[in-house]
């Protein structure tokens, strides 16, 4: 079952923010998605400290202050849509 981009229910899915996305994205297609290459990567500021880096997979944490950044597959080439799972979110070990 594929979810990206089909979902249009507001708060939900791909389309989601914040943290909601950043879970989102983390539980995608079991994980996969998660740690998959971003397409030429996409540069940014970290939205905790300001930080400029490149993110480049799916789900990222900043190289200076830890914090978790997603984008979901539909808006992948938007750094716009890039989304911060608060300076508290600390992702899981992976398995
Ligand atoms: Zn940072």
């Amino acid at each position: 079952m594929c979810e990206c981009g089909s979902s249009r229910t507001p708060g939900i899915g791909p389309f989601a923010t914040g943290r909601a996305l950043v879970e989102f994205v983390l539980n995608a297609h079991g994980g996969s998605v998660a740690v998959s290459a971003l397409p030429g990567g996409l540069e940014h500021n970290c939205q905790g400290c300001g930080k400029h880096f490149v993110q480049e997979t799916f789900v990222q944490s900043c190289p200076v202050c830890g914090g978790v950044h997603a984008v979901s597959p539909p808006r992948a080439t938007d750094s716009a849509a890039i989304q911060f799972a608060g300076v508290d979110f600390v992702l899981p070990k992976a398995a």
